[in-house]
Parts: structure tokens; sequence; C-alpha cells
């Protein structure tokens, strides 16, 4: 966008009159529309085009050489509060997603006091009302996400809860999980699982193999994730209950939804940006910001995950946005807190990995990153269509950047691309008719 322009897209974020987004190709994979065009915008809405008496006094952005995107939504992010506001605060979060394109976020309840009751749901609700991007609370499955009581999922739909989910704790006892599937039917609410046997997986610091042999670390081994998501996709199937299989990371765990959903079972997943790029021989340095949990897995692992996302049997590309503290992560290895942030490089590193590349259509990456996930969510937005709310972006597919610790808006540093470059710049993020991000100018101050 040119700085001294017509645009004054900045008055369009204190009203909500009439604005267009001109001369942008719009790409909209909920209507399989991808053209040269204008869209439209009035009260918060996407609108179809008004009548020419009216078009004139419309505030104009424009797009050109620009794409115009439905706005991402990311289901799954930790955004530290209540709690751990040291890592993350729902703004600086929401300040984050707004500048990777996110204009809905999915938040964690692994916070402290955790979201296990309709009170501490509402407070998120009330704390994030006016964001940067819009945030819905994911509840815990069991009270104080310690997988003996469950929370009554009623009251937490009721509230405003758009899933279920332990966060990081796999459901050990398969009873629990057995009723809270027969629950959350009624109420229509994916149960997001973490897939992990802990009695596979205690002591380790990444994937088992040959890398953590030569390292010196204690593995991980595949078999502790998809033991558990075999176990869940069954418990799933029985119930006929609604099971998101969140950070899917191994070539069985692709294989095991795929003929899962053959049969008919409601399963849905995710795979987060570093598992499907990165793998285990990059930790050959023991740099802590490749710890993540699932770990990194093997080069196989990652084609499967591609090959699963390229077939629709992994549904989305979701962040798992995991901010810690310096002191979290520069410390030695085997100490160092798992988890990655993800929020503001997720697009791009989709764009320049797999779509660039070919394994993805520009659509089908879209679809991943903003209709699906809306779909699993049951929330609004991830489209254009007219109706709908103003959620978008605008993307210059021909823009670079270098990932940069300093130009960060999260609190939290512990991005595995940091010094990548990576093709494809966010320019503009709008939430509800409002600009909730403006890429600086290059040459501005
Ligand atoms: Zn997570």
């Amino acid at each position: 966008m040119r700085p001294d322009g017509p645009d004054t897209s900045a008055s369009a974020t204190e009203r909500t009159g009439l604005a267009v987004v001109r001369n942008g190709r719009i790409v909209d994979p909920a209507s399989g529309r991808d053209e040269p065009g204008d869209l439209w915008m009035r009260g918060g809405k996407i609108v179809d085009r008004p009548a020419d008496d009216e078009t004139k006094a419309a505030t104009v952005i424009d797009a050109a050489g620009l794409l115009v995107l439905p706005g991402l939504v990311d289901l799954h992010a930790h955004l530290g509060e209540p709690g751990f506001e040291y890592r993350e605060t729902l703004e600086s979060g929401a300040l984050a997603a707004a500048a990777g394109g996110v204009t809905t976020v999915a938040c964690m309840p692994d916070t402290d006091p955790a979201i296990d009751d309709g009170p501490t749901l509402e407070y998120v609700r009330e704390r994030a009302a006016g964001a940067a991007a819009r945030i819905h609370p994911i509840a815990a499955v069991t009270a104080e996400r310690r997988g003996e009581r469950l929370t009554e999922a009623g009251e937490l739909a009721e509230a405003g809860a758009v899933a279920l989910s332990d966060a990081g704790r796999p459901i050990r006892n398969p009873a629990i999980l057995r009723r809270a599937l027969e629950y959350s039917r009624m109420f229509d609410l994916p149960i997001l699982v973490h897939c992990e046997d802990p009695s596979l997986s205690a002591g380790g610091h990444m994937h088992e193999g040959s890398h953590a042999t030569r390292l010196g670390l204690k593995g991980i081994p595949s078999i502790a994730e998809e033991t558990a998501v075999a176990r869940d996709l069954m418990l799933a199937e029985w119930t006929g209950g609604r099971i998101h299989v969140t950070h899917a990371s191994t070539a069985v765990t692709v294989d095991l939804i795929r003929s899962a959903k053959q049969r008919g079972v409601r399963v849905t997943a995710d795979a987060s940006p570093h598992h499907l790029v990165l793998t285990d021989e990059s930790l050959s340095a023991y740099d802590t910001h490749l710890k993540v949990n699932p770990p990194l897995r093997s080069k196989a692992d990652v084609e499967a995950l591609r090959a699963g996302l390229a077939d629709g049997t992994i549904d989305a590309v979701a962040s798992d946005h995991t901010p810690r503290s310096v002191d979290e992560k520069y410390t030695e290895f085997q100490e160092a807190l798992p988890g990655a942030t993800g929020l503001e490089t997720m697009l791009a590193v989709v764009f320049t990995e797999l779509v660039r590349p070919g394994l993805l259509t520009l659509g089908e990456g879209i679809r991943a990153l903003s209709t699906a996930p809306a779909g699993i969510l049951g929330v609004e937005g991830g489209n254009l269509a007219p109706g709908g709310p103003a959620d978008l972006l605008l993307f210059d597919p021909d823009g670079t950047w270098t990932v940069d610790r300093a130009s960060f808006r999260s609190r939290s540093v512990n991005s595995p691309f940091t010094g990548r470059t990576l093709e494809g710049c966010v320019t503009l993020t709008i939430v509800g008719g409002r600009v909730s991000y403006r890429r600086a100018e290059p040459d501005s101050p």
C-alpha cells in the first residue's frame, strides 16, 4: 500500500462506514473464488457492491499487487492469561496474531487458574474484548486439567467455549474421555486431544532415533503418540463424539486418522508449521528453540504430514503458539521447557515451504489456515462471503522478510524460525472492519 496514496483506511477503524479493498486478487477457498476484484465492507461485515451513488463515499484501501485473503483462524494457541502474563497476555497474543494475519484465535485453558468453569471463561472473554484479534477460549475437559472429574460442558458451552481440551495433558483414563465425548455430543463441542502416553514419553527430550542417540539425549518414541491416537479414535468411534487430534507429528498418526475418516469416525486434525517443516536432524546444535512437544520428528514423518495435509487427512494448520520466557529457554537442553511461538510466522512459513514449492495450492493453504479451522470450531469467519464478518488480510506474495526477534509483537521470542528469510508479507489485517495491524513501510521510521 502506498503511504501517500488515497488510502485512508485508518479512518475506517474509527467509523463503520463503507470501505472497499480495491484491485487485489481475492482468494476465498470457501467459495472457490480466485480472481481480481473489489471487496466491500460496511458495519464490520463484508457486503455486496452497493449502488453507484454510494460507492463514491467509500474509504478506499488499495490492494494492487496484493492477495486479499480471509483472516486466518488458529485453533491452538497458548495466550498466557491468567497466570502466565510474563510469557504472553491476551492483548500481546492478539497483537501477535494480527501481525501474522490471524483474526481469530482459540486459546488453550492451561492457564492459572485453568479455564475450567463459567466464571473463569467469562473473565477471559471480558479481558479479550477489544483485542486486535477475536479470542475464543477452549475450556478444560476435566477440573484443573487433572484428568479426574469432568467439567460442566453445558455451562462452558453456554459461556462461549468453542472446544474442550486438557491442553498439553493427555486424558489418561479412557472412561473419562468416553464420558467427555458422550457429553460433548449434546453441545457439539469438539474435544481437542493431546495424544501422548506419558509412560512411553517420560524423561524424553527429542524424537527417539539415531539423532537422539548421537546427541546423547533420551528420546520420545513415535509410539508414545500413536497408541494414544489409536485409543482416542476408537473412543470417538464408539461414542460418536467429535475428536480433534491436535499437533499430529508422525506418519502412523496420519495413517490412523486417514483410515478412521474412511470409516466415518468424526475426527479432524491439525499439524503445526514446525512439524511440517523441521526435523529432528535440526537439533544438532542443541538449540532449545527447537525443543517442542511433540518433538520434531523424522524426515519421513514430515513427508507423511505434508501428504496428509495435501489429501485432506490433516484438515488444518495450527500454530500451537507456546510462548516461553528467556529463562525458560536459555538453559541446558534437558532443562528447557518445550514450546515454540508461531502466530507471527505461521502464514509465511506455510507460504514459503508448502505453497511456493507446489505441495499445496494457495487455496489449499488458505483453506487449512482459515476455512477449515473456522468450521472445526464452529466460529464465524474463514471466508469472504457477503454477510460474514469483515475479517481479512492483505498479503504481498512478492515480499520477503527475515524473522527477527526484535520485530515480534509476542511477549516471547522463542521462535524456531528466527533468522530465516521467508516469502510473503502480511501488509494489513482487518478484524470486524477495523485495521488491527498495518505493516510499516520499509522506508518509514
Ligand atoms: Zn499446545
